[in-house]
Order: structure tokens, then sequence, then C-alpha cells
């Protein structure tokens, strides 16, 4: 029976055994993510990929970016209202 596992490894031509390793790799590197005492510290590893300094799970340099960019806003939003939240019921 075809699944969701087949279809991945037909698009990616890895077998089945890789592309469940590869999802058990993700799953793993997130839950090391989410157990990040913050703010996460990334740096780069290579060109595309950096690991946090405090945690060590790895995300994609662009993303790490937007990361870093959040930081800065909600910095400067706490720098301007005082540490109040923004409401953003409006957007
Ligand atoms: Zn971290």
């Amino acid at each position: 029976m075809a699944d969701g596992i087949d279809a991945l490894s037909k698009l990616t031509r890895l077998s089945r055994e890789e592309v469940i390793e590869a999802w058990e790799k993700v799953k793993a590197n997130r839950a090391i993510l989410d157990a990040c005492p913050g703010p996460h510290v990334f740096k780069a590893i290579d060109k595309r990929t950096e690991r946090c300094d405090v945690c060590g799970g790895e995300i994609n340099t662009i993303n790490a970016q937007w990361y870093r960019t959040g930081l800065d806003h909600g910095a400067v939003n706490r720098k301007h209202d005082g540490g109040a939240d923004r409401d953003v019921s409006s957007l």
C-alpha cells in the first residue's frame, strides 16, 4: 500500500528507510529547538545551516535571519511601549 513515505521516496529517490530516518532527525531537531531555554544563538556551520550555541538545534540560514529580525523587532517594541504586548487582534 502506497503512503506518504512512498511518495517522498519517489520524489527524493531515497529509500523508505532513508525517508523515515530523515524524518526522525527532523523531529529530534525540532524537540531540541523547542526545549531551548532561549533565546537561540544561531551561528553558521555551513553556507545553508546555522546551529544554536545554547541548545545545539539547527535551522537554515533564512529562518535564522528571520529569528534574529524577530528578536530585534521585539526589543524595539519593548523599548517603545514599556514592555506591553502590542495588540495584534486587528491585523
Ligand atoms: Zn537554542
